[in-house]
């Protein structure tokens, strides 16, 4: 049986895109580091929805350097390769990196091994407890009952920021009514022509959408189907299944929001195979496990990223990633999807490291999509490359601070900076 009281120095919660930069930045500095993730899988979103390709990681068509870029040339010099660049054919994206889902899950887990993470699957940090302002111990549990972890730092890469909240850190859900952002179920479709698929010219295959909700067979939020090549010739990744209005963070929510999911992608299925050139021999695989969750908590930390910072390409003394994705919204309540751009034509902002910190606990940090920004930024800034690239900024920090023996909020930035610019990470503050 694993460990039941385990003393590390750092504690990352959950391995998404944001958990495994945290825990290969952290491990690659000598340091003992312990990942919890509450699945049977690393990759968060990209395990939940299989081939969901990572965007807006070249702003400016320049790649935002750090882990993205070494994962993605570990990939593409595979034989034969697993990853390629490609353009994506919505409005107002950069260029996207798609992968083979199995090859790249594998190669994660790889370099959180060669890093030395001890990676714990299907453990969930529960409940923390707070001493003098810093977290001394969380507790957590998994299938064999409670264990604790009593670490020297947190970074809390859960998407929905449990333990932060329960730390005391300040939050606010979805948009400033509280809506959040549909959840999404995808699906890939194997055996398709791409010849036939692809004349279509419209990403969106409007017409037959619509024709497909006019006559019942489509529920009404497929109105546009967004289906875009797989990586492997003949799939089809269909990343159009939206269920409304679910609070990702209510369990029961998720599950029936999940099932819902899978109808609807049966549904879409069917009809693609009836109406749409291309797919008549082809069929439905990769279904998700769960939906996919844009949008829960949003943490309060020293700095909000705003929509304004966007605009005005802002780019921070402690910038750690650059950013140029568009204003990526999601039917919140009765909204429609929109990817407005956020900046001018070849303009980027950066991304502070002051919004992955709270103001009250000293030795927790926090990153990915719970960073602390306003409803309008946080539709831009949560790209999977972004994610892994915060990850990577707070795990070097926890290495700062731990050999400084400080708090995280003290740590020296310029150091930091220059850290991270050692590590590949492009264009940050000199
Ligand atoms: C449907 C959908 C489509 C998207 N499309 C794109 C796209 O095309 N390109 C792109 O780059 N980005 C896309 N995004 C955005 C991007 O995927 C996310 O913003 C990003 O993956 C968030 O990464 P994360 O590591 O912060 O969180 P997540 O990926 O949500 O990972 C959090 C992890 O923490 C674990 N966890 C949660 N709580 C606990 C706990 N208490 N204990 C232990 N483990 C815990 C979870 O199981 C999960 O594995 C999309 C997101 C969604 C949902």
């Amino acid at each position: 049986m694993q460990q039941r009281n385990v003393i590390t120095d750092v504690l990352v919660i959950g391995g998404g895109t944001a958990g495994f930069g945290a825990a290969v930045a952290a491990g690659r500095q000598g340091l003992d580091v312990t990942l919890l993730e509450a699945t049977s899988k690393i990759g968060g979103v990209m395990a939940f929805c299989p081939g969901m390709p990572w965007g807006g990681g070249y702003p400016v068509d320049e790649i935002i350097g750090g882990l993205i870029e070494e994962l993605t040339n570990r990939l593409s010099t595979m034989k034969p390769p697993a990853a390629e660049k490609r353009p994506c054919a919505l409005a107002n994206f950069g260029p996207e990196i798609i992968y083979d889902h199995d090859i790249a899950t594998l190669t994660m887990f790889e370099m959180l091994e060669e890093a030395g993470v001890k990676v714990r699957l299907g453990s969930i940090a529960i409940t923390p407890k707070v001493v003098d302002g810093r977290i001394a111990a969380v507790s957590c549990c998994d299938r064999n009952g409670p264990f604790s972890v009593t670490p020297k730092i947190v970074i809390d890469c859960s998407g929905d920021g449990d333990i932060s909240a329960k730390s005391g850190v300040p939050f606010s859900l979805g948009d400033a009514s509280g809506n959040m952002m549909a959840v999404t179920i995808s699906f890939h479709m194997t055996g398709v022509n791409w010849a036939e698929a692809f004349s279509e010219s419209d990403p969106y295959y409007t017409r037959y959408a619509e024709k497909g909700v006019a006559e019942g067979r489509l529920h009404p939020d497929l109105s546009k189907l967004y289906l875009m090549r797989g990586f492997h010739s003949g799939t089809v990744f269909c990343n159009s299944v939206h269920v409304r209005g679910v609070d990702g963070t209510d369990p029961s929510a998720v599950g029936a929001a999940t099932q819902k999911g899978r109808r609807r992608c049966y549904q879409l299925a069917q009809f693609l195979r009836s109406d749409v050139p291309g797919f008549a021999n082809a069929h439905m695989s990769m279904l998700s496990p769960t939906v996919g969750v844009r949008e829960t908590r949003k943490l309060h930390g020293i700095y909000r990223v705003t929509g304004q910072d966007l605009i005005r390409a802002t780019k921070f003394p402690d910038g750690i990633v650059a950013c140029d994705n568009p204003i990526d919204d999601v039917m919140r309540s009765d909204g429609d999807m929109t990817h407005e751009a956020a900046i001018g034509t070849g303009q980027y902002y950066t991304i502070p490291f002051r919004s992955l910190l709270p103001q009250n606990i000293s030795n927790l940090m926090f990153a990915g999509r719970i960073l602390s920004a306003d409803s309008v930024a946080f539709a831009s800034v949560r790209g999977m490359p972004q994610c892994m690239a915060m990850g990577q900024a707070t795990g070097t920090a926890a290495g700062l601070a731990l050999r400084a023996g400080q708090s995280v909020q003290d740590i020296h930035i310029d150091t930091l900076i220059q850290d991270l610019t050692a590590q590949g990470v492009n264009r940050l503050a000199q």
